[in-house]
């Protein structure tokens, strides 16, 4: 299926690494011209030869933390100043911080909130009046199954990112006659630098085999395995094309059946 993506500029934040990257990725080989974005410049550098020597396209690399919104505003401008335009915006950032309510300060509160929520809506911001001129846009934010199911000792993340859902679902409608289409996607557990490094960490603290724990993981999911990245980035490429035209404010889990609810 030709998925109409090549020529498009597409901006994907924290993207040196994990989903973000394999996102980029994916979008390259569609024949976009990418932008990624992360705050360590070396992993970045990295990324940027891996999708250019894969692939062969366009790829522009701005050191930015989406925690802060001068460097988002710099962002978009180093985006439109090198191509032109913005068609497609997938919002990542890393995760807020695990832990259950009685380990969580007023400060633990804020930072999920800029983390996760505000950048979402600062980065959505900045690109809007650019996708409102093209009259065509695409924002795609990664979320997490948590905005299905609860997730046990994640509160932060519980509770923020159903916000990412509520702004998405209302920018999706108010943003629909101008051809701006919003989605959602919810990995499930997939392979990445953060899960190894939380596996590593909870296997140490309980002095078992993280092969042991992450096979455990395993038998939760109905299809008996991890996730890879490319898989919620197959998804991603989807949701960016022309071929998902009539597709907006949706929330999609790519989970190998994790969550149990009905929808
Ligand atoms: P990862 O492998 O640790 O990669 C995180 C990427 O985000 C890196 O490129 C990192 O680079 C960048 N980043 C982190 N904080 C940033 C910031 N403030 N500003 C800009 N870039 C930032 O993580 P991942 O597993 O791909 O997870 C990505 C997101 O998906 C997280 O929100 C995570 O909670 C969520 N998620 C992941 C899974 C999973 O199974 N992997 C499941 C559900 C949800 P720098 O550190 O250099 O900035």
């Amino acid at each position: 299926m030709d998925l109409g993506l090549k020529g498009k500029v597409a901006l994907v934040s924290a993207a040196s690494k994990g989903l973000g990257y394999a996102c980029a990725l994916e979008l390259a080989r569609e024949g976009c011209r990418v932008v990624i974005a992360a705050r360590g410049h070396e992993a970045l550098e990295v990324a940027r030869e891996m999708i250019v020597a894969a692939t062969g396209a366009e790829v522009l690399a701005v050191r930015a933390d989406v925690t802060r919104s001068e460097e988002i505003t710099r962002l978009v401008e180093a985006t439109h100043t090198r191509f032109g335009r913005v068609d497609i915006l997938v919002n990542n950032a890393g995760g807020p911080r695990p832990g259950s309510f009685d380990h969580m300060t007023d400060r633990d509160w804020q930072e999920a909130m800029t983390l996760t929520l505000l950048s979402v809506i600062r980065l959505s911001t900045a690109v809007v009046p650019i996708m409102r001129r093209q009259r065509w846009g695409r924002i795609i934010n990664i979320t997490s199954t948590s905005v299905k199911q609860p997730i046990e000792g994640l509160i932060l993340s519980n509770t923020v990112r159903p916000g990412v859902i509520g702004f998405a679902k209302t920018l999706a409608n108010e943003l629909a006659p101008a051809n701006i289409l919003v989605n959602n996607v919810c990995p499930g557990v997939m392979v990445t630098d953060r899960f190894r490094e939380t596996i590593r960490a909870r296997a140490a603290e309980r002095g078992e085999d993280p092969e042991a724990l992450i096979e455990a993981r395993a038998r939760l999911i109905p299809v008996g395995r991890l996730g890879e990245p490319q898989e919620l980035a197959a998804l991603v490429a989807f949701l960016a094309s022309e071929r998902a035209s009539y597709l907006t404010g949706t929330t999609i889990p790519v989970d190998g059946g994790l969550v149990k609810g009905l929808l």
